[in-house]
């Protein structure tokens, strides 16, 4: 017979949660319209700030969760910023101020990065999370609870 699912959220729990996410008094996202996202709580697989709120929240619980930033995704790092010459581009890259790029590190991971000026010879690269710097707001509410899997929590995330 199958353990009953458990009735809060503790580590290594598989959590459904709807959310919003709401930054300086706008609707950033919101599964709403979508699937609630699916997690293993306690892996470090959301923000420190919200999974910590959530330890202990009950299914069917709804919660309105303020995280600051440094419990998000931190501080901007003004060391994240460079300047980089535009010859290092290929042609088909559109190098324009606002988009974002995605690069690949020496060690083969992808960083991304928006453009925030471009000058004669170079542009500037931003590679500081999108909402680093920023207090988040997490309207949530817990949709669904059951035991993690050995194998999930053998590859460290949800089926
Ligand atoms: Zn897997």
């Amino acid at each position: 017979m199958n353990p009953p699912n458990p009735s809060e959220i503790t580590d290594n729990i598989v959590v459904s949660l709807d959310y919003t996410l709401i930054v300086d008094g706008e609707v950033l996202e919101s599964t709403a319209d979508a699937k609630p996202i699916q997690f293993i709580q306690g892996l470090g697989q959301i923000i420190p700030g919200l999974e910590e709120a959530l330890d202990g929240m009950a299914l069917g619980d709804s919660k309105t969760i303020s995280v600051p930033a440094a419990k998000a995704y931190g501080k901007v790092d003004p060391d994240a910023v460079q300047k980089v010459k535009i010859e290092e581009f290929s042609e088909d890259v559109p190098l324009e101020v606002g988009t974002f790029l995605d690069l690949r590190d020496q060690e083969g991971d992808t960083l991304s990065a928006q453009i925030t000026a471009k000058g004669e010879d170079t542009v500037t690269l931003d590679f500081n999370h999108p909402l680093a710097g920023k207090d988040l707001v997490f309207e949530v509410t817990v949709t669904e609870l059951r035991l993690a899997t050995e194998e999930e929590l053998e590859h460290g995330h949800a089926h």
